[in-house]
């Protein structure tokens, strides 16, 4: 399982594609991607392999930004409504997340009382519902991402983008995630394979951190929002 996210010059579903490739060596069940274009936040998700979700799509996805999946179930099946990415009920926030939300079935409930409608059976549904119901709060989207991660109890790496917005949210616990650096744009994945082909420099999140991806920068802080700094590296592996 795996997760892939860029913000960049070029067509996002492109670079997420092949990065989902990429990972395949970690095994998965299902895959998908989310793009935003400026025109809402289009998802293509199906059970099986990425070259299965590649031939359903028609024609590539436009836009800029972006997130990808490849799933290793932990809860519901291995089904198209159970891949990833999962969206809020209007569709306007998407994410993708590895791991496991050990306290998904009482959040679950709150949101749905609060009128949330959920289409899976996955634990991960619950999280753009949070920061849907977090941006009632708050015009800030990184603030209301970051508390609805602070709610979250078990293991998470995840990747978030919002219509309207050029932006790529993140974070991890437990779960590994790494940040890509190229001249065009940024990189967020699982492992360094996903984006080997366009960058060898890289940044290692710790537990903890919280990212936002914007066109031209890049900012990492703990989960209260204070700045954290982490090292830039160069990865010494021949792609
Ligand atoms: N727990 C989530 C699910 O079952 C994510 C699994 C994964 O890490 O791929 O959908």
């Amino acid at each position: 399982c795996g997760i892939i996210a860029r913000i960049g010059r070029d067509e996002a579903a492109e670079t997420l594609l092949s990065g989902l490739e990429n990972l395949e060596y970690r095994g998965y069940d299902s895959a998908g991607i989310a793009v935003q274009n400026g025109s809402g936040v289009k998802v293509h998700k199906c059970s099986g392999d990425v070259s299965d979700l590649e031939s359903q799509l028609d024609e590539t996805p436009h836009g800029n930004v972006g997130i990808g999946h490849t799933r290793w179930s932990t809860h519901g099946p291995p089904t198209d409504e159970n891949a990833h990415p999962h969206t809020d009920t209007a569709g306007d926030v998407a994410v993708v997340h590895n791991g496991v939300i050990d306290n998904y079935a009482e959040l679950r409930e709150d949101l749905h009382s609060r009128g949330h409608v959920f289409e899976s059976d996955t634990d991960t549904e619950v999280i753009p519902h949070l920061i849907d119901e977090y941006l009632k709060t708050t015009d800030e989207t990184e603030l209301a991402v970051r508390r609805a991660v602070d709610t979250l109890e078990g293991s998470y790496a995840i990747a978030a983008i919002v219509d309207g917005e050029e932006r790529v949210y993140a974070a991890r616990k437990g779960s590994p995630l790494v940040l890509g650096l190229d001249d065009g744009g940024w990189f967020l994945a699982s492992d360094v394979p996903a984006f080997l082909e366009h960058t060898d420099e890289v940044v290692y999140l710790e537990d903890g951190d919280a990212v936002v991806l914007e066109p031209h920068d890049y900012a990492i802080t703990d989960l209260e929002g204070r700045p954290v700094e982490r090292p830039v590296d160069t990865v010494d592996w021949d792609p």
